[in-house]
């Protein structure tokens, strides 16, 4: 009590504070920290390494750019046969080490050029498979290993208030939320989104 009582003495002593005025836009300013653009996750990092690795591996073979996914969520990535379409899971995008993104698309790669060359008759990670592994620096295993623990930590989702416009950013899907206008919401839908690390740390991308 004795902090708190110090704390608005010297707010109330500054000249240039009238009342609450100081106070409100201290708090405004807080949340404006918040108010971060949102982009959709980009997969160009990733459509360019694929270009790349078929150009020197497998360089008739076309596959559209690559999908992203804000449904997956124990799979990282898959290759899809029937329309050469790999997709990457959007959390892989916003929150892996680099490392690991590199290690998923590699792994997926290989399965797109072992349908390129074999068609459906090799298992999904057999010797071909292997093979291709090897000759792409992809590692040859079933899996790639992945240390998703600390994602979790760093998903907010977002709503939006329907009188002021704020994001409100909260760690859960709240049934309701008051919002800095003051107005108490009970949104329907939350946005995941997370902290673009990869790229502009004052946006978020969405999950
Ligand atoms: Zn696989
Ligand atoms: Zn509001």
């Amino acid at each position: 009590m004795v902090e708190q009582a110090a704390g608005i003495a010297r707010v109330s002593l500054a000249p240039d504070s009238i009342g609450m005025i100081p106070v409100e836009e201290s708090r405004q300013l807080a949340f404006n920290l918040e108010q971060k653009p949102v982009a959709k996750p980009s997969a160009l990092a990733v459509d360019l390494l694929i270009r790349a690795t078929l150009d020197t591996h497998e360089p008739d073979l076309e596959l559209p750019p690559v999908r992203v996914s804000g449904r997956m969520r124990r799979t990282l990535g898959s290759y899809m046969p029937s329309r050469r379409q790999i997709t990457i899971s959007s959390r892989l995008l916003a929150m892996g080490a680099e490392d690991d993104i590199r290690q998923v698309v590699l792994h997926e790669i290989a399965h797109a050029i072992v349908h390129a060359r074999w068609g459906d008759k090799p298992s999904a990670h057999g010797l071909e498979f292997r093979s291709v592994c090897d000759e792409i620096g992809a590692k040859p295993r079933r899996f790639v290993a992945v240390t998703t623990e600390k994602w979790g930590s760093q998903v907010r989702y977002l709503s939006k208030c329907g009188h002021c416009k704020v994001l409100i950013v909260r760690k859960r899907r709240m049934r309701s939320v008051r919002c800095v206008c003051g107005l108490k919401l009970y949104p329907k839908s939350w946005r995941a989104v997370a902290p673009n690390e990869g790229g502009d740390t004052s946006e978020w991308v969405m999950l």
